[in-house]
């Protein structure tokens, strides 16, 4: 059956104009016990953690929410490949940037989970890599419970994790990292991170959202300690097809971001950690051709 996808374009249309019943329908089939513990008979809330674009990445809670969900919200970087685990009588309803029209407002993706959870909807929020990573999935929950509706986090394969895998750069290693941080090069407040407590040796530092921000990142961190020649990795389209893993150094960061203008999305590594890559992406027949030799 051919299934229609909602989409919502923060162009400030009311839940009900963006034709969102208001009537209370209760699909019982779909309704766990558990949910019927939540204010009357409202329906359940997952905020489900995607994992970064390949669908096998998926965890297998994830999948069977996905399974028995009736409404799928979702944005940008899910793979849309994995809504294809959904009944046929689940609703799509993206709400993601779409053709330079701006992503709904925080606020108005909340309140479409309260309104479906309010129907009685088994409802399915799902995002990119995991909820709780740059996710907003604290802000969603707290408005869930402020509305008094039960809600659960299914976490994900965040990106940092999936693009490390994929591009077999160990974030830690014995020696050479000891701890990684996750930093967001966006900040609502426009502070910049505090770059004297990134630069202690021994860490790995994973930049989300920092492309953009590359000038900043470049000019903190060497201004801060870190040496011209410390190695990063740019993973673009991490954990799909089209994954690029560009090697570089904490010099030619803005002139590498620059080149890269506009593909979405990427991560940056920056560590020690990255010079391991080389060793550990030969193929098994290039180590057994060099014992050979
Ligand atoms: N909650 C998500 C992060 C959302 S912020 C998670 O846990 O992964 C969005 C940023 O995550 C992107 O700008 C990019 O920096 C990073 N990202 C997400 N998916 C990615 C992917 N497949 N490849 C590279 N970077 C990715």
């Amino acid at each position: 059956m051919k299934r229609e996808t909602r989409m919502l374009d923060g162009s400030g249309q009311s839940l009900r104009s963006a034709g969102f019943s208001h009537h209370c329908f209760i699909d019982h089939r779909n309704i766990k016990d558990a949910d019927k513990i939540s204010a009357g008979s409202y329906g359940k809330v997952y905020l489900v953690g995607a994992g970064p674009n390949d669908p096998d990445l998926l965890t297998v809670k994830a999948l069977k929410v996905i399974q028995q969900a009736d409404v799928i919200v979702f944005d940008r970087l899910v793979n849309r490949e994995i809504l294809e685990f959904s009944s046929s009588s689940c609703q799509h309803i993206y709400v993601g940037k779409r053709c330079g029209k701006p992503s709904l407002k925080q606020q108005e993706i909340s309140q479409i989970l309260v309104e479906f959870a309010k129907q009685g909807k088994q409802v399915v929020r799902l995002k990119g890599g995991d909820p709780f990573i740059f996710g907003r999935g604290g802000e969603e929950g707290l408005l869930l419970t402020k509305h008094s509706i039960e809600f659960e986090v299914i976490p994900g394969i965040t990106a940092a994790i999936g693009c490390a895998a994929s591009s077999k750069i160990p974030l830690t290693h014995r020696e050479l990292a000891r701890s990684v941080t996750f930093v967001t090069g966006q900040v609502v407040t426009g502070a910049l991170p505090a770059w004297s407590q990134l630069v202690g040796s021994g860490q790995t530092l994973v930049f989300y959202m920092g492309l953009e921000k590359a000038k900043d990142i470049q000019q903190g961190l060497l201004e801060y300690g870190l040496r011209g020649d410390f190695p990063l990795a740019i993973i673009t389209h991490g954990c799909s097809r089209q994954q690029k893993v560009h090697i570089s150094s904490l010099e030619s960061l803005t002139s590498k971001a620059n080149e890269l203008k506009g593909v979405s999305p990427a991560l940056i590594i920056l560590g020690e950690v990255v010079k391991l890559r080389e060793e550990l992406e030969k193929t098994v027949e290039s180590v057994i051709s060099q014992e050979v030799i």
